[in-house]
């Protein structure tokens, strides 16, 4: 697939997770997608994704690499985040329980494998209004869920009662994985995030 110049770029954040995953799923929504390793990187694209992965480690490394405060300064000054699972742990505002370092971008407090040892890994059927009244193939792998929402975010979607995706302005967080589900709906919602923002590459 050729990449459309008039597309924005968009940068999954490479430094341990599912990356691949991310990347090849953006491609198939026809939008360019770059890896994110440094601060280089992250001045090329519009937007960023925050994928899955273990979260103390990519807090550990985005320090390591210098590019924790940049991210915050970008998110703050209204660039597009995205981030699942894991990603949402490190964008959320708190972590329950524990005194894990976060990036502090959406106002919500996570709690981590939440969902307990035997749900580690699950897949099932969600309701999600903005998506569209098909229901949406979510699969959840040791996924956080969301505590408590600040007066700002949006609930967009649950799971037995347990907030699963929300919004605050420029930050999406979904606890499950649409980059592994085959439908590209949540892809579309947060690009047409993007697309708003009027935000677009210096080509288009
Ligand atoms: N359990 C991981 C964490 O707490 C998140 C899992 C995932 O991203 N699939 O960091």
């Amino acid at each position: 697939m050729g990449i459309n110049p008039s597309t924005p770029r968009v940068g999954i954040l490479a430094l341990q997770g599912d990356v691949v995953e991310h990347l090849a799923a953006m491609r198939s929504a026809e939008v360019e997608a770059v890896e994110v390793k440094n601060s280089r990187d992250l001045t090329g694209v519009d937007a960023l994704v925050i994928p899955g992965g273990e979260s103390t480690t990519v807090m550990k490394l985005l320090n390591r690499f210098s590019l924790d405060r940049p991210i915050v300064a970008r998110v703050r000054a209204g660039m597009p985040l995205w981030g699942t699972c894991m990603g949402m742990i490190v964008a959320a505002r708190e972590v329950a329980d524990v005194a894990q370092p976060t990036l502090n971008l959406i106002d919500v407090t996570v709690r981590r494998n939440a969902f307990g040892r035997q749900n580690e890994s699950a897949e099932m059927d969600l309701s999600i209004a903005v998506l569209g009244e098909a229901p949406f193939p979510a699969i959840f792998i040791r996924a956080p869920w969301i505590e408590r929402c600040g007066p700002g975010v949006e609930l967009l979607a649950q799971r037995d009662g347990h907030g699963v995706m929300v919004r605050q302005n420029n930050v999406l967080a979904t606890s499950f994985h649409p980059e592994l589900a085959g439908d590209l709906r949540v892809h579309r919602y947060f690009l047409d995030m993007l697309v708003k923002q009027g935000k677009k590459t210096a080509a288009a």
